[in-house]
Order: structure tokens, then sequence, then C-alpha cells
């Protein structure tokens, strides 16, 4: 049997719930024969769509489909300078759709390939959010209800909207990092004794504090025995991962901003962190991730791949035929998809008692209607979500 080659590469940039999303086709010689990746860098994705028709399509024309590691590595290197968010979402477009493509012509679904699932079943985690603490108890509730039991929670999201405050700086938030603290700690106490019987909560900090408060933040969080803290410190104070192993009992949660195998050597080689939260396409791909996943369970770190709602389907699904295949997975963060996004993506899985079951169908198993994508057409907007700014008008990390 001759291994087909590639013919095409083309993108689908659709918005079905108002978040632009990227998707890379990868066709090949054989007919009816081709694959889907997830390139979603929603808020620069006409720059990842540029990188994948000009650069890489030409590249990969003619290559045979099943040499997916040398080509992920080709299009790694093939601009000489390496890596980031852009370069990185075009290279995983490409390489999720080639182990789309092998699960197709396997006739098996992509965690197969890897060794099979070991695990009947795959937790998730999803997000419980309120401007108030009774809001928020009122959304946990909900959510328990639909048997969730793991849930993240946040008290105006990352940080309070700035309304009216925003004045001339234009701030989305404004951080106030005394009150923060105060509010999230207040949140809990009031939250954790009210939570359901076998639900563990989540919180992520989003960078936004000083480490130096981060670190006061989650020494007053240690007693409530959160399942993990997310994003204590940005990466920029990778450092300080150091002194959170020493003083924090509570486990630590890192990684959706990393986009370099290299930039992760302190936190996986030291074993700083205790779930790695890599954001697949922003990593390059599958390709790199099942390395990284293999890399951490030398560790003792497990898996909570980065899953929010700036992700296209196809990415999602990936996530999960890893979480299948890792005998270090720890969790998947789940975002609830809106009905027209199922039906854009036939075989995008669904959560059901907070559990999801094995994939079944070859490949990713997810597919898109690219005439319902084209009535959800991408624009591109100037960003503003990521502007926040303390009291005192200082930017801090979004
Ligand atoms: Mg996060």
């Amino acid at each position: 049997m001759s291994t087909p080659s590639i013919t095409d590469v083309t993108t689908i940039a659709t918005a079905p719930s108002g978040i632009p999303l990227l998707v890379v086709r990868v066709d090949t010689t054989e007919d009816g024969l081709y694959g889907l990746g997830c390139a979603t860098f929603a808020w620069r994705w006409s720059a990842v769509r540029e990188v994948v028709e000009n650069y890489l399509r030409p590249a990969l024309i003619g290559r045979p489909v099943a040499a997916i590691r040398d080509t992920f590595h080709l299009a790694h290197r093939n601009a000489y300078w390496r890596s980031g968010p852009v370069l990185n979402n075009a290279v995983s477009g490409v390489d999720m759709a080639l182990w789309d493509i092998a699960g197709k012509r396997a006739g098996m679904p992509c965690c197969d390939l890897w060794g099979g699932a070991v695990r009947n079943s795959v937790d998730v985690y999803t997000h419980a959010n309120g401007t108030s603490v009774e809001e928020l108890r009122e959304s946990v509730a909900r959510l328990a209800a639909e048997g969730y039991r793991f849930i993240r929670c946040q008290l105006a999201g990352y940080g309070p909207p700035a309304g009216d405050a925003a004045g001339a700086t234009g701030a989305a938030s404004i951080i106030k990092p005394a009150d923060r603290i105060d509010s999230i700690v207040d949140m809990f106490e009031h939250i954790i004794p009210d939570l359901p019987d076998g639900v563990r909560p989540l919180h992520d900090v989003h960078e936004r504090l000083h480490p130096t408060d981060a670190m006061r933040l989650a020494e007053r969080l240690d007693r409530f025995g959160l399942f993990f803290l997310e994003d204590l410190f940005a990466p920029e104070a990778i450092d300080w991962f150091r002194r959170a192993r020493e003083r924090l009992q509570t486990p630590i949660a890192m990684g959706e901003l990393f986009c370099s195998p290299a930039e992760l050597n302190p936190l996986v080689g030291e074993g700083l962190i205790d779930y790695i939260r890599v954001h697949p396409s922003f990593y390059g791909g599958i390709t790199p991730c099942l390395e990284l996943a293999t890399r951490c369970e030398a560790k003792h770190i497990r898996t909570a791949w980065h899953g929010p709602g700036d992700l296209s389907p196809v990415g999602a699904a990936a996530n999960i035929h890893m979480d299948f295949a890792a005998p270090n997975f720890g969790i998947q963060e789940w975002v609830v998809r809106s009905e027209v996004e199922y039906e854009m993506f036939p075989g995008l899985p669904a959560a059901h008692d907070g559990q999801i079951d094995p994939p079944t169908a070859p490949g990713l198993g997810v597919d898109i209607d690219r005439r319902l994508a084209e009535r959800f057409p991408a624009t591109v907007e100037p960003t503003r979500w990521t502007h926040t700014r303390f009291g005192d008008g200082g930017l801090t990390y979004p």
C-alpha cells in the first residue's frame, strides 16, 4: 500500500459563538481522505492563517501523510526562527490534521494509535462564575446538579470589570490586590461549606497579582483543600514556583502560556508543578504534547490540557484523545459548547455526569460543516479583554 501524500493545506475561519476559531484542513492524494487540525489563536487568527496558507502550504504539498514527526519538525524549523504562538498554531493545525489522517487510515481513534485508552472515562472540570458569592453559589449548584464534580470557582471572572472606572486607560478590568485577595478568600469561606458531597473546587488566579501578593493569597487558600490553583504567577515570574513548592500544600497547575519545551525546563525538570496546563495548539500540536506528557510522567506531573472556549472543537477532541492515552492524566478543562458548535462540528464529544466516554470514531472523530461555518464569519477586532490594570492605572498581566 503506497502512502498517500499531501495535496493541499487550507484554513477555515469561523466564529459560531462569537470567538474566532481557525481550523486547518489537509487534503491528500487518496479520494475522500483528509484531516482537520486546530490552529486557533483567537486573538491573532488572521496572522496564523497567513502562515499556514503562504508558508506551510507550499512547503508541505507532496510530502507523505505518514511522516508526521518529520513534518512537525520541518514545519517548526521552516522559518529558521522557531516557536511562538502564531507559528506554533500554524504548525499545530497541520500536525493534528496528520494525526487525524493517520487514525482514519488505520480505522482507529487516535488514542488507540498511542497505545490505547488506559481509563474508562475522562473526568472534566468546568467553570462556575458569579459577580457575587450568591450568584456563584447558584452557578456551582447548577453545575453540580448536572453531575460535575470538579468546578472552577471565580468571583467576577479573573477580576472585576473596570466599568466607569476604565477612564482614559481603557482598562477592561481593574485589580486592587488587597481587595482581590480578601474577596477570593471570602468567596471560598462562603462556598466551601455548601459544596455538594464529592465536589472539588479549583481556582485560576490568571497571573494578575504581583508574585508577593499571589503568594499571600495562595497561603491563605491552602486550608481550603483546592483540587488545584492555576496560574498563580506569570511565566515571567517562573522563579517564584520554587518558593511556592516549599511553602504551599495546594497542587499547582501551570502552562497555558508556554510555547516551547525549553521554557518548561525549570517547571517540569525540577518538578515544581503538579498539573501541566499547556494549550496543545500553542505548543505546536499533538506530537510535542505527547512527548511533553511522557516527560511530565517521569516527574509525577499530571496532565490538565488547556480547554477554554477559544479552542476549536477539533482541538477539544484532540485533548480528549490524549487524556485517554496518558497514564499520567489528571483532569480535563471543559466548557459547555453551543448548539451551533455541535451542529457545525459533528462528532464533538459531550460531557455527561462530569465525564467523557472513550472516542470510537477513526482519527480525531470531528468533522466540520463548511457551509454552516461560512454563515458565522470570523472578524478581526482589536483585543481589549487583556487590558488589565491596577488601581493606579499601571498594567498587570491579563
Ligand atoms: Mg487559565
